[in-house]
């Protein structure tokens, strides 16, 4: 597996797409903030859009309904990336345990989803931060060094 340039404005959209109609079948729309265009990153594409389609998944399974932002953005160096929703939050008491391998909350759930994309946002270069508050939603934060293509 190699590190190539990609396009993070692209890579995001495309797993929205995929993940539309799961979202409209709930009621739930999903909408994408681009604050800064032409974000690159050097990256394995699938293992980022792993990462994406785990969180947005995590965030649709969390409502019943509602909307999700999700908010791309250049910060310095960097592309953030913000997952936004309004599901059931985390309570506090289970915040750290959030991405130990096998941790889930869910009947079905593996709880490998956030390790994994931990895992791989470290291999990039980049960080994770979580802020949440039950009943309200959660907010995922991922920071990625942004390929000097850039400018
Ligand atoms: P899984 O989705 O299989 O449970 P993950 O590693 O993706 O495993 O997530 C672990 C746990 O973190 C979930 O079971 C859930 O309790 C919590 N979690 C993750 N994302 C969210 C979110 N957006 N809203 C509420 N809880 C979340
Ligand atoms: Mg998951």
């Amino acid at each position: 597996l190699e590190k190539d340039t990609c396009l993070l404005n692209s890579l995001i959209e495309h797993i929205v797409t995929l993940l539309n109609t799961q979202a409209i079948i709930k009621n739930i729309y999903i909408e994408i903030e681009e604050m800064d265009k032409n974000l690159y990153i050097y990256c394995i594409s699938n293992q980022i859009k792993q990462v994406f389609m785990n969180f947005i998944k995590n965030a649709i399974e969390a409502m019943d309904k509602g909307k999700i932002i999700v908010r791309l953005k250049k910060d310095r160096s960097y592309a953030t990336v913000e997952v936004i929703d309004e599901g059931h939050g985390i309570p506090k008491s289970l915040l750290e345990r959030v991405g130990e391998p096998f941790f889930t909350t869910k009947e079905k759930g593996t709880g490998l989803g956030l390790m994994v994309s931990f895992q791989i946002i470290e291999d990039h270069g980049g960080t994770i931060q979580l802020e949440s508050k039950e009943g309200k939603g959660t907010k995922f934060t991922v920071r990625l060094p942004l390929h000097e293509e850039n400018g």
